[in-house]
């Protein structure tokens, strides 16, 4: 514990950032509030019958990073 340099976010501050993007606002890190970097995960396979999205939130000040699915059914 320490100096990891694969910090994460703990359970906290993962459904903080969760919550954000559920309401559909703008992912911010509850560290330092900058707003988050989203990178889609595995290329758009829309139509391929992949029913889910993961997404990756990259805070680009502590490196902290969160990968989670978006499941099917949160829009639309
Ligand atoms: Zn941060």
């Amino acid at each position: 514990m320490g100096t990891d340099q694969h910090a994460q976010f703990d359970a906290e501050e993962q459904k903080t950032i969760l919550a954000l993007v559920t309401a559909g606002e703008k992912p911010v890190c509850p560290r330092d509030e900058t707003p988050m970097t989203k990178r889609s995960i595995g290329g758009g396979s829309f139509g391929l019958g992949y029913s889910r999205r993961r997404e990756w939130l990259i805070c680009p000040t502590c490196k902290r990073s969160l990968i989670f699915d978006l499941k099917r059914g949160t829009r639309n």
